[in-house]
This record gives C-alpha cells, sequence and structure tokens, in this order.
C-alpha cells in the first residue's frame, strides 16, 4: 500500500530556510551560497520523506511561494518587472517594492503571492522545477514526483488590475495559460518524472466552473496526473471523478460529504484514490484503529488506495521533538508535520498486518479514551448554563450610547488609536531578557510602567480624546493571552511560515480554557491613574485567540470560542471593577475563520458573533470597542453588526471606496464606527490635507455622531519618528472638522 505525503514544511528543523533567505537578501552571502544552502535543506527534506513515505513531491521547497513559482515557470511577469532577471526578478515580484499583492491562502494563516494577469506573451520556463527534479534524481529518489499548483487554482487565485478574474476571464485566460502549463509538464517528463501531484485546492469552493475544470484537464490529458484537493470537500465529485488524471487525493477529515459521495458514486476502477485520512490541519495524534476501520471501507469502494494527509502539512510545525516545556501528557498527543509522517507510515503497516504497527494502532486509540485532557469541571458547567441573556446586553445600543455619552463627554469626531505603540528594539531586547531571567520581574515591570507613562504623557500632549496604554508588554495580541489562560500550551520551536520567511508560533488549545487571575488589570489600572482622560482597556477576542490557536481534540468550535469568551468577560468585569469605562475587544480573525463555503457561514457567523456577544457583555455604562482588520468585511456588514458592540474601528485603507457602498447598502447600521484614516502600514507619513478628505468622505455616508478619527490598526511595527507626526496631523484634521460639525 503507498503512502503519499505533501508540504512538509519548509523552515528546517533550524528554520534553516528563515536564515538562508533573509542572509541573502541582506547581501550577507552570495546567490551560489543560497542555492547551496537550499540544496542541503532540500536533501533533508527529501530524506525525511524517504523514511516515512514512499511517494512524495519534488520542487516543493519555493523559495519564497508556490504559487509565484508556477508565474514565473509560465512567464505570466507583469511588465514592471521586465528590468530585472534571474532570482533578482523573483524577489523583487515577492518583495520589491512593488511587488505582486498578497493574501490569505484558503483558511490557513499563510499568505500567497497573487498572479497578476497582464497581456504578456506566455512560455514554459521549467528551470526551477527542473532543477529540483534533478536534484532530487541525483540523490536517488526515485519516487520523488515534481509538485506543482494546478492550473485551475492558479487560474481562480490569481487576478487582473487588483479584481479577481471574472468567469469569462477565466476561461480566457486558460486558453494562454494551458500551453505553457502543458509544456512545463513536457519538459519535465523529457526529463524522467514519472508522475506529476498536481495540487487543485479551489476544487473545494463554492461554484467551480465544471466545464471549464474538464476543459482544462482534458487539455493535459495523456499526462500522468495525481490531483491533490484539500481543506474541504469536493461539490462535483462526480465529474471530479471522471477527469483524465491516474489519481485523486480527496479530504475525508473536514466533514463526511467527500465519504457521501464516495458511497453514492462509487470511485472509477481506473484511478487512484489519495485518502487524505491523517488530519493535516492540527496538531493532534489520530487515533489509528478509527483509521484503519476507515481505510477498510474505503478499500471496498475504490481499487486501489493510498494514504496520505487530508492537507498539506505546510502549516504545522515541523516536529514536537525539541519542545521540552509542554506537559508530559499534552507532549504525548501531539503530532507535528514528522509525526504525521510517522503515523502513515504505521497506518500502511497496520494495515498490511504488521504486528508491531497494529499493536501502536491499538495505543493510539487508548490515548483517547478516559478523560479529556485539561478537563476543568466549573468551566464546562459555566458553559451548559449559559442562558440567552448572557449573550445579550442589558440594556440596548441606543439607550447605552446616551449613557455612556454622559459619563464620557467626548466631543464630536473623538479620536483615538487601535493600542499597540511602537515596539522598539530596546523594549523587544527588555521582554527578552525578563523571559530569559536576566531582567528580574521587578525590574522589568518598572521599565514597562515608565513606558506606560510615557505614552500616556505623549497623547496627552497630541490632545487624544481617548488614551490606550501601549501594549509594551505584549509581543504578541494572541500569545500574551494563551500565555496567562489555562488549557493553552506555547511551543519553543513550533515555528510556522506566515509569508515569505516570517514565521509565527500559535499556540495551541488542548483543554478547557479558564482564567485563574487578571491579565491585564494592573497595566491599565495604572495607566488610567496617570489621566483624567479614559484609557481603553484593550483584549484580544475569544474568535481571534480561537482561530490563531490550534484547536482542541474532540471538541467543537463552538464550546471552545465560549469558554475563551467567559474568560474574557471575567476579565471585562475586574476592568470595570478597576473604573475602567471603555474596553476595546480586537477580533481582527473574525472573518478569516469563517468556513469556505459560503452556505456554512450562517452557522460559523451565529456561534461566532454569540462568543464575542458574551465576551463584552459588560455594564451599560461600559463603551465597548471592537477592532478588526485583515479582511474584507463587505459582505460580512450584517453579522457584524450583530456583534452589539459600541464602537468598531475597521480597517479599510485597502477597500475603503467599497466599504462606504456596503454602509449605504446597509441603511440599519446605527454603531459609532472608526474608519481608519490613514494606512499603518505604509511608512509615509499622511499630511493633515488627505486625513482630512478621508473625514470628509466618511462624514458623506454616515451621520457625524456616529464617526471617530483613528489610525487604521496598531501602530507597533511602526517608528516613533513616524507616529508622531501622523498622529498631529490626524488630530488637527479631526479638530477641523469638528468646528463644522458644531457650527
Ligand atoms: N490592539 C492591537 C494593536 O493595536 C490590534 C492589533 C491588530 O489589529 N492586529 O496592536
Ligand atoms: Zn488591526
Amino acid at each position: 500500500m503507498h503512502t503519499l505525503a505533501f508540504g512538509l514544511p519548509r523552515l528546517g528543523e533550524k528554520r534553516q530556510y528563515k536564515t538562508l533567505l533573509e542572509r541573502f537578501w541582506q547581501k550577507k552571502t552570495s546567490e551560489a551560497d543560497l542555492l547551496t544552502g537550499m540544496e542541503t535543506l532540500e536533501a533533508e527534506r527529501l530524506n525525511t520523506y524517504k523514511t516515512h513515505v514512499s511517494i512524495y513531491p519534488s520542487g516543493e521547497l519555493s523559495f519564497y511561494d508556490p504559487m509565484l513559482d508556477v508565474a514565473v515557470a509560465v512567464r505570466l511577469i507583469p511588465s514592471r518587472f521586465q528590468p530585472y532577471t534571474g532570482w533578482e526578478s523573483y524577489f523583487q515580484m515577492a518583495r520589491g517594492a512593488s511587488a505582486l499583492e498578497m493574501t490569505k491562502w484558503f483558511n490557513t494563516n499563510y499568505h500567497y503571492l497573487v498572479p497578476e494577469w497582464e497581456e504578456v506573451p506566455l512560455t514554459a520556463q521549467p528551470d526551477f522545477f527542473l532543477q529540483a527534479y534533478a536534484l532530487a534524481q541525483k540523490l536517488g529518489h526515485t519516487s520523488a514526483w515534481p509538485s506543482l499548483i494546478g492550473p485551475y487554482t492558479f487560474l481562480a487565485l490569481s487576478k487582473k488590475e487588483g479584481r479577481p478574474l471574472s468567469p469569462d476571464e477565466i476561461e480566457k485566460y486558460a486558453e494562454k495559460l494551458l500551453p505553457a502549463y502543458r509544456g512545463l509538464l513536457e519538459a519535465l517528463q523529457k526529463a524522467g518524472a514519472p508522475a506529476f501531484l498536481l495540487h487543485e485546492p479551489a476544487f473545494v469552493l463554492d461554484e467551480v466552473p465544471v466545464p471549464l475544470v474538464g476543459y482544462i484537464y482534458h487539455h493535459l490529458a495523456g499526462l500522468p496526473i495525481y490531483l491533490l484537493t484539500y481543506y474541504e470537500s469536493v461539490d462535483f465529485y462526480p465529474r471530479l471523478v471522471e477527469l483524465p488524471v491516474k489519481g485523486i487525493s480527496l479530504d475525508f477529515v473536514s466533514n463526511t460529504a467527500n465519504r457521501q459521495a464516495l458511497s453514492q458514486y462509487g470511485f472509477p476502477e481506473d484511478k487512484v484514490l489519495i485518502a487524505g485520512v491523517i488530519d493535516g490541519r492540527n496538531v493532534w495524534r489520530a487515533n489509528l484503529k478509527e483509521k484503519i476501520r476507515e481505510v477498510e471501507s474505503l478499500s471496498k469502494i475504490a481499487r486501489e488506495v493510498w494514504l496520505a494527509p487530508s492537507a498539506p502539512l505546510s502549516f504545522l510545525p515541523l516536529t514536537k521533538a525539541p519542545e521540552t516545556h509542554i506537559p508530559a501528557a499534552v507532549w504525548e498527543r501531539l503530532s507535528f508535520a514528522k509525526e504525521k509522517l510517522a503515523e502513515l507510515r504505521t497506518l500502511a503497516a497496520a494495515l498490511q498486518g504488521d504486528a508491531q504497527a497494529q499493536a501502536e494502532a491499538a495505543a493510539s486509540e487508548a490515548l483517547w479514551q478516559g478523560q479529556p485532557l485539561g478537563f476543568h469541571e466549573p468551566t464546562r458547567a459555566r458553559v451548559a448554563a449559559l442562558k440567552e441573556n448572557d449573550f445579550t446586553r442589558s440594556v440596548p445600543y441606543a439607550e447605552r450610547s446616551r449613557l455612556q455619552q454622559e459619563k464620557l463627554q467626548l466631543p464630536p469626531l473623538p479620536t483615538t488609536t487601535i493600542g499597540s505603540f511602537p515596539q522598539t528594539e530596546d523594549l523587544r531586547a527588555l521582554r527578552k531578557a525578563y523571559r530569559e531571567g536576566k531582567v528580574p520581574p521587578e525590574e522589568y515591570k518598572a521599565q514597562i510602567r515608565q513606558r506606560i507613562a510615557e505614552v500616556i504623557r505623549f497623547q496627552e500632549e497630541l490632545a487624544l480624546d481617548v488614551l490606550v496604554h501601549g501594549e509594551f508588554e505584549r509581543s504578541d495580541m494572541v500569545e500574551f493571552f494563551a500565555e496567562r489562560l489555562e488549557g493553552f500550551a506555547i511551543t519553543q520551536q513550533g515555528w510556522v511560515l506566515s509569508y515569505g520567511s516570517r514565521v509565527y508560533r500559535a499556540p495551541i488549545i488542548y483543554g478547557d480554557v479558564w482564567r485563574p487571575q487578571p491579565m491585564t488589570v494592573e497595566e491599565i489600572r495604572y495607566a488610567q491613574s496617570l489621566t483624567a482622560k479614559p484609557v481603553k482597556g484593550m483584549l484580544t477576542g475569544p474568535v481571534t485567540i480561537l482561530n490563531w490557536s490550534y484547536a482542541p481534540p474532540n471538541k467543537s468550535r463552538e464550546e471552545v470560542a465560549y469558554q475563551i469568551a467567559l474568560a474574557i468577560l471575567d476579565e471585562v468585569q475586574d476592568l470595570e471593577r478597576a473604573g475602567i469605562q471603555i474596553i476595546q475587544i480586537d477580533e481582527p480573525a473574525f472573518r478569516e475563520g469563517a468556513p469556505l463555503k459560503k452556505r456554512d457561514w450562517p452557522e460559523y457567523f451565529r456561534w461566532a458573533v454569540r462568543a464575542f456577544r458574551l465576551a463584552s457583555n459588560a455594564q451599560p455604562t461600559t463603551q465597548i470597542h471592537s477592532h478588526m482588520c485583515y479582511s474584507e468585511f463587505e459582505s460580512i456588514l450584517p453579522y457584524i453588526w450583530e456583534m452589539d458592540f459600541d464602537v468598531v474601528s475597521i480597517e479599510a485603507s485597502r477597500s475603503k471606496g467599497t466599504l462606504v457602498e456596503e454602509f449605504r447598502r446597509f441603511p440599519q447600521w446605527d454603531r459609532q464606527i472608526g474608519l481608519g484614516v490613514y494606512d499603518i502600514h505604509s511608512p509615509a507619513i499622511p499630511t493633515r490635507e488627505t486625513i482630512a478628505q478621508v473625514i470628509e468622505a466618511a462624514r458623506k455616508v454616515l451621520p457625524d455622531k456616529l464617526l471617530w478619527v483613528n489610525p487604521d490598526c496598531g501602530l507597533k511595527t511602526r517608528r516613533w519618528e513616524e507616529v508622531r507626526p501622523a498622529l498631529i496631523h490626524m488630530v488637527e484634521a479631526a479638530q477641523a472638522a469638528r468646528t463644522q460639525v458644531l457650527s
């Protein structure tokens, strides 16, 4: 029985990938060093695959992004990059001054480069894939097959002039793409490649143009193609299995639809079923006994079954081996990318009657029996006892806003910021030294207090209306809370690529989540003690904490979201007791947890909205703010409104026009809103005039009494030299507009 795996993290055990790229970009190493380094890393990756599975990819070790690799390999290179050649051209497209747009890859936290259609001639330029294949061959990996993003996914995720392609354009550009794409595969075939792994995750999205998909694959007919679909089930199963390919992978983990389709329609004799049975998206060991039963039942339907992960392993940490700080019972149950490979090997061996593998499978089943990890009876009871009024503030918004204004006495168009202020080198060094035990807690606290005092003074000087404490004690808005809540484990080496060479570590939720003690009160209380102006309490919302963590095994996301929400609610109430009148609960990841298929959205937003409402069920006089960014919010405005906050700030610099339009189409909107008046992602300092224009535009659509003035996101990535003049201009523009409102 074959096993096939894909997506082994590029990063490497010592994060070599990051080092190699960054040193090259900083011109500390030569191109030759970069290439040799990457070869060494690839050799290591191929060996890891080989010791565990029988078939695996070549050409996976992208130098930045696999979508970009295909764009370059068919020479879809926008004309502005024509002056460049070779790797310089590649990295200009990836990260130059006019780089390609970057956006989220399906429902992962990875960001890909968006291919940009322009009327340039396409031709096959297979160098990268050929070299990767030659290396695999040289090293004796006869079962390493070239792996590429498939043509449909490539088209479906690309853009023209900043918009996704229309169905007509997809068709038109498919015509252009296919000869070059076919040329690419043929060049690889000529070099000896026995088969191809083509990734088509876009097959799982809504409304796939099935005739076009048929057209594309008929154009590639005759080539030995194995299609990989993942992240979800495929809606056009009967047509999918008719495509002229040798094998198809299906995700049997995310939901049961693929399994049902298989039972209903069967599986063609002439194809291999690549069964995605090992969960490629979470960090937990499988119950292999259950998997054995599943594969046995699949084998009754399909003639030939290979075992595979349900999704690429790319967005898991590489291995749990170096983790020494995770509780033993949790560690034992973890399975990162390498451990997933081992699970595939064990599963195959067990299915073939290997006694030791069967014993391991039985042990893995035993692992999940008995008391769940991190079980906390009081938390379970609290969630079970939730009533409708726990999700509803006691006083409706219209009345609340009056009560709040009575207390707060804010001017029209109040000014504020989103929470964080610059995280300078010395601040990072301080936090690091503290974590390593080189700075004693008392001194660390004193230093943080000093920075809080400075930022309060700074904001008072600037005459901002609602102040923040600056978030100097936080490195990451989710990790900070994960470290303080029960039920979370934090890895030391669990880095995952977010884009390019950028990495992040997601916390792991393993048990019931609850709050043993206050998490933010000390700093906020101190900040408030320094000023007569209101200081916003600053929390991360339950949906974002959940979406940016690995979810626990065997528990619904809804239940976890409510547990986190209750912990945040405890914090809200402690902040209220400390005299804090405004509390912001950030939900930047609210939108991105939404399922891939739109028909599943109502169910997701039902509980996501409720989780936020539970966490923010404060006194009527407490003004609840939320903040959202990184996504397109247009289509979800009604859900956002149901969150029932008092004020929201939305990052909209990239889609301001359409967002404003959307408000026109949603006349029920009655909440206060801060439309980001400048883009904090750019180092450019906005002028007073440009900010005034944004305020003007907003005033045309929304009543003055609803508008706030703020930057579009936190300021932590900016420098003080940029923040000071930008905020001065912002306050001046707001004050000027205010006189018009008042007159
Ligand atoms: N309060 C957070 C900050 O200002 C919000 C961050 C975010 O939106 N991602 O940094
Ligand atoms: Zn933001």
